[in-house]
Parts: structure tokens; C-alpha cells; sequence
């Protein structure tokens, strides 16, 4: 599983950190998400899936 976060769509709202902080974190610079690691590991998928569905905007896509 791989994801990805686009800036263009994201609103910073740290949700999908707080949701799985394994995988996402805020970038210092832009001021949105991103997907630290990748591929995500096997017991965070689960979280992942989570913070894609519940981003208000749609910005994290899995594949
Ligand atoms: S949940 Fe969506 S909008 Fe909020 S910080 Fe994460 S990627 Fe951005």
C-alpha cells in the first residue's frame, strides 16, 4: 500500500496525523500533510485507510 497526499487539495487540518501519525505528518515547510513512509508498513493499513476516508477534502490517495 502506498499513499500520497495532495498539497493542492489538503487544508492542514492534522486530522490524518492524528489519525495515524505512522504514516503522516505535517511538513514544516509547506504547512501540509505528507506521507512519510512508503510503502506503508503492514499494522499501520488499517489507520491509513482510516485518515483517507475521513480527510474532508479527499487529498490522501491510496493505492
Ligand atoms: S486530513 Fe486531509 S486535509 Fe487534513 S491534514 Fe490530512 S491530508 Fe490535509
Amino acid at each position: 500500500m502506498k499513499a500520497t497526499v495532495d498539497p493542492d487539495a489538503c487544508i492542514s487540518c492534522e486530522l490524518c496525523v492524528e489519525i495515524c501519525p505512522e504514516v503522516f505528518e505535517m511538513d514544516d515547510e509547506s504547512g501540509k500533510a505528507v506521507a512519510k513512509v512508503n510503502p506503508v508498513p503492514a499494522d499501520a493499513e488499517e489507520s491509513a485507510q482510516d485518515s483517507a476516508d475521513q480527510c474532508p477534502t479527499e487529498a490522501i490517495a491510496i493505492e
